[in-house]
């Protein structure tokens, strides 16, 4: 059977026609785009030559110049004022996890009272604005009276329309930096690791492909959520607040009974799938894949692979979209890394791979992984640079959120180890000793049931391990520790910086080999072989969450980092500064800047959790405790005046069960509150942070446990504060 994609044609036409001008009867291939300024609909707008440039910096990583900026802008702006445009935006990505924009007009007054004015728009404007830093968080790069700070438009991401109903507004991506040039955003980073990568991962291919011009990283992500009912928010001020629930007891029925994942989709959560994925292909953002995830209401959704710049830009697209549509069907939409205890949480894995100009993954193994010197190089040049920065990787995955997630037994843990599966670490081991040798792929076995009615199937060469946070998929990585809620630029400017660090310093060996014995293929090898040792420290296939690797991790040598607050340290080491100066993508002011705005953020958000906790206990909980009680009263002296002496004193039990609860409580709140100023008291934001990890967050733990005991007891008709099952199940 040939593997060539059959286009499917009259099947994917709507029913009722196969009319691309009217919109009930489009099919996705006449939608896909629309809304975005991509290539293709630029070649209408720009010269020739001008096209010629653009293609160059978008698909060959040339350098952009103002001109052609300039020229790119002219044609944008036509091409967004035909399309009913009326303000444009640039669009960046501070370091408040968030996305930023603001909006101008197009349409320009005139002072001459004879005209009353027109839409333009001068092509520098476009590219460039003036914006105030100060108001971003940017860890004291910025202040109120050094403020200034400029957006730049990056034409490698196109540009979008987001259509309200009221109106039309173009989006520019953009970078966003200070007046004296430092990242204030996760972009600019992103740009510079992307770079490096380019450079040095090209330098090595030339040692295979000499037509290989240029090398770029490739993303897919799978973005996990769960979906609320609206009408519960705002009974739930920490859903409305924090995204996450701050307490609540386990619905009696959870995930258990492992009957969500890829289950069939509530028609109603359908609806809402796929109006945010026609708003999405409509973007550009080539959407693909949804289903159930194993939670109730948890839900995923995954494109096709892009460029990662390109493909970060639209998975924080898609969020934003996400999160409109989803009110629009009266749902609220949760990114949360753990919305719910109990149950699994969201994760975003970012599927990594780097691809050539001329079109090679550079991660397929092929059918001889073990004479496949080029995808040896990039495999053990990977693991290398894994096992020695792979706590500033951690460190990119670090936050709150994530916190509740990593090590929990769900995610990977707070250790990164590779998955390679058998085969190939066996293909590893034999490289190891004996180099390059040639047919040695396992036998393609197939899994035949002996069902005439059913195929028999060629088996994969790996099976698939969700306990690691680094698999190896066919031929991709699988950073599987990312949090739902973050910037998937982070965790990509970390990875694409130690790989291009790491085949620099590979390249400069094989080369200082090849002076002294020109053989290129041999010195590779034997470069390759000396990163074996370490190799073999971060590779582990086995159960990832036991206890067990936590102890093996620990003799390896590995990074175990549980908290924020310990492994954000790893970006300030003598390591990371060295790697980001080398590869210039941050320098140290940068890195400081940024890890002081990640420490606030985190003890901003315990902060937050904290405040908002005592204010529930103190304005749902008790209360409603009080009221329970209050009845349990009345029915005291009922069933006394009755002379039902033994149902009275069960009433007391009850009533004693509360109250010993209730005290708990009281204690609990106020170590809470001198736990958070004694951590509020710490001059050093380090070591504040690390007070609220150790000292401030167990409280809210043990609070947590008694609202949720509370929760159990209190009159179903009293708890004002809608329960798991209510929130998980009603959809
Ligand atoms: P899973 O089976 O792991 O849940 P999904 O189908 O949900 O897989 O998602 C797999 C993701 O991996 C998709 O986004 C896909 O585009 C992406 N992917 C596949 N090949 C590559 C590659 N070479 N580089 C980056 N991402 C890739
Ligand atoms: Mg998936």
């Amino acid at each position: 059977m040939s593997d060539t994609p059959q286009i499917v044609d009259e099947a994917t036409a709507p029913v009722g026609g196969n009319d691309p001008t009217n919109p009930e009867q489009r099919r996705i291939s006449d939608v896909f785009g629309e809304n975005t300024f991509s290539l293709n609909n630029l070649q209408e707008y720009v010269t020739e030559s001008t096209y010629e440039k653009i293609k160059g910096v978008i698909l060959k990583q040339q350098q952009m110049d103002m001109s052609t900026a300039k020229h790119i802008a002219e044609g944008l702006i036509k091409w967004a004022l035909r399309k009913g445009v009326t303000h444009y935006t640039h669009w960046f990505q501070p370091l408040t996890g968030a996305t930023a924009e603001k909006h101008d007009a197009f349409f320009k007054p005139s002072i001459d009272l004879e005209v009353s004015g027109i839409e333009s728009l001068s092509a520098s404007q476009l590219v460039r604005q003036e914006t105030d830093g100060s108001s971003f968080p940017s860890g004291g790069l910025r202040a109120t009276h050094t403020a200034r700070s400029y957006t730049i438009w990056d034409p490698s991401s196109p540009a979008f329309i987001l259509e309200t109903k009221n109106g039309k507004t173009l989006y520019l991506p953009a970078v966003f930096i200070s007046y004296t040039g430092e990242a204030l955003d996760y972009k600019s980073p992103l740009l510079k690791a992307n770079h490096a990568l380019n450079i040095a991962a090209t330098a090595v291919c030339q040692y295979f492909d000499k037509d290989v011009s240029h090398v770029f990283s490739t993303l897919g992500w799978e973005q996990e959520y769960f979906l609320v009912d609206e009408k519960f928010i705002n009974d739930r001020p920490d859903l409305l607040l924090t995204g996450r629930t701050l307490f609540g007891g386990k619905s009696a029925r959870g995930q258990q009974m492992d009957d969500h994942y890829f289950g069939t989709i509530p028609v109603r959560v359908q609806d809402f799938m796929k109006e945010f994925e026609l708003e999405a292909l409509r973007l550009g953002i080539p959407i693909l894949t949804r289903h159930n995830e194993v939670a109730p209401s948890q839900y995923e959704c995954a494109p096709m692979f892009e460029e990662s710049n390109v493909s970060v830009d639209h998975n924080l697209l898609i969020m934003h979209l996400m999160r409109e549509i989803a009110i629009k069907h009266k749902f609220r939409i949760l990114f949360d890394e753990k919305p719910f205890a109990g149950l699994n949480g969201n994760g975003k894995h970012n599927n990594w791979s780097m691809a050539t100009s001329n079109g090679r993954n550079l991660l397929d193994p092929g059918e001889e992984p073990g004479s496949n010197l080029l995808f040896l190089t990039f495999f053990i040049n990977i693991l290398k640079a894994l096992h020695d920065h792979g706590d500033i990787l951690r460190a990119s995955v670090a936050s709150e959120g994530n916190d509740h997630r990593l090590g929990a037994n769900e995610a990977p843990p707070a250790i990164i180890s590779v998955f390679t599966g058998s085969f190939l670490e066996q293909v590893l081991a034999q490289f190891k000793t004996d180099g390059l040798v040639p047919a040695q792929n396992a036998e393609k076995e197939t899994i035949d049931l002996g069902l005439t009615k059913i195929a028999s199937i060629e088996k994969d060469q790996t099976d698939r391990n969700r306990t690691s946070p680094f698999p190896f998929t066919d031929n991709r990585f699988e950073f599987r520790a990312v949090g739902a809620a973050m910037n998937c630029a982070a965790p990509m400017t970390v990875l694409n910086t130690i790989v291009a660090d790491q085949l620099q310093a590979f390249k400069q060996e094989v080369e200082s080999l090849n002076a002294d014995a020109e053989n290129v293929e041999r010195n590779i090898t034997t470069v390759l072989q000396r990163y074996m040792n370490d190799v073999e420290k971060i590779v582990f296939n086995g159960n990832g969450y036991s206890e067990e690797w936590e102890k093996e991790a620990e003799k390896r040598g590995l990074s175990n980092n549980k908290t924020t607050p310990v492994a954000l340290k790893a970006m300030l080491s003598e390591n990371s500064v060295k790697l980001f100066e080398r590869q210039k993508v941050f320098n140290e002011k940068e890195l400081h800047s940024r890890y002081e705005v990640l420490i606030e953020n985190y003890i901003n958000k315990v902060g937050i959790d904290a405040d908002l906790l005592q204010e529930i206990s103190r304005t749902f909980v008790l209360p409603a405790a009080y009221d329970h009680i209050d009845k349990l009263s009345k029915s005291y002296r009922s069933l006394k005046e009755m002379g039902l002496e033994d149902q009275a004193n069960g009433v007391i039990t009850n009533v004693t069960e509360i109250a010993d609860l209730l005290d708990d409580l009281r204690d609990c709140l106020s170590q809470l509150k001198e736990a958070k100023e004694e951590a509020d008291g710490i001059g050093d934001i380090g070591q504040c942070a690390e007070a609220y990890a150790s000292h401030v967050k167990p409280v809210l733990g043990e609070i947590r446990s008694v609202v949720d005991a509370l929760e159990s007891i209190v009159d179903h008709r009293i708890w004002k504060l809608p329960k798991y099952r209510e929130l998980l199940f009603i959809r």
